[in-house]
């Protein structure tokens, strides 16, 4: 299963391929130009987030984990290994879709191991500013979260999500980036958006939008989702839980990552019956597999 493309910010080539991988190894990174550098997307490898999320470990990079983390999630992977050769993920179309067809194109499999959950059992809440960010206990993932955004099209949106049963699938995975171009000038001199095009970002305009039409009337707040269940990934395990976010942003998801997995009396981990791990499938996984089960 491969693809190519650039990255948002860095603007650089990069090709990328997804592999199946052992029952308990989590989603981990693979650097084929760094003799294989490999960095686990787990909070502890999180590093610079501000327009992206990027893990980081002895120095090598992986830059805007978000959106592919975010469809790992949205399918139920809970393990595979990804090769890049170069330190930022493609964009692709701005959204999750191109990796949920990608990975659905290969198959996904069941594993003999039974997946376990993070479950919430305790409330935490985070808040910076006007920005706030919250996990509440719940039996299932859900996620409600609010933006406020000084646009005509725009204004406040909220979008409250049941992520199983598809979902995810449904209301979440196509929805895209965005940015403005009165603010493109000054993030392309800060050398943040390198990569950006029309193809994979939705552009706003002073009072519209340049690249029409949108795939959802409010996908702009599904985006903020999605982005939010990729940074959520990072803790290593499918959560249960209630989470709640207004005006968050990558910072304060990984944040509450990291709070969460630090105060160990917030949660527990669980085996709901029947639910076993998964792992992406391809034409070549009958190898790599081997020594997975
Ligand atoms: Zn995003």
């Amino acid at each position: 299963m491969e693809c190519s493309g650039v990255g948002l910010h860095s603007g650089a080539p990069v090709a990328m391929r997804i592999l199946p991988a052992a029952a308990g190894s989590g989603i981990v990174f693979r650097r084929t130009d760094l003799d294989g550098f490999e960095v686990e997307a787990i909070s502890r490898n999180v590093a610079r987030v501000s327009y992206a999320t990027s893990l980081m470990k002895k120095g090598v990079l992986i830059s805007t984990t978000e959106h592919l983390l975010s469809a790992f999630i949205g399918l139920g992977i809970d393990n595979a290994m990804v090769e890049v050769d170069n330190l930022e993920l493609p964009i692709l179309d701005g959204s999750a879709r191109p990796f949920v067809e990608m990975i659905r194109k290969a198959g996904i499999r069941k594993q003999r191991r039974s997946r376990k959950y993070l479950k919430i059992l305790r409330e935490l809440e985070m808040r910076e500013g006007n920005k706030f960010i919250a996990v509440y206990p719940a039996d299932t993932y859900s996620v409600s979260y609010s933006i406020n955004f000084p646009h005509p099209l725009i204004g406040k949106e909220t979008f409250e999500v049941e992520l199983s049963n598809g979902s995810y699938l449904k209301h979440i995975a196509a929805a895209r980036t965005f940015g403005s171009r009165q603010d493109e000038q000054a993030m392309r001199n800060m050398g943040l958006i390198r990569g950006a095009s029309r193809e994979n970002c939705i552009v706003l305009t002073r009072d519209g939008i340049e690249n029409g039409p949108l795939r959802f009337p409010d996908e702009f707040v599904r985006h903020k989702v999605l982005d939010l269940v990729g940074d959520l990934a990072l803790l290593g395990k499918q959560i249960l839980g209630n989470v709640v976010a207004d005006r968050a942003g990558h910072a304060m998801h990984t944040a509450l990552v990291s709070r969460i997995l630090r105060d160990k009396s917030l949660w527990e981990e669980v085996t709901v019956s029947g639910e076993e791990t998964e792992e992406v499938a391809s034409s070549n996984s009958r190898a790599a597999a081997g020594s997975a089960l």
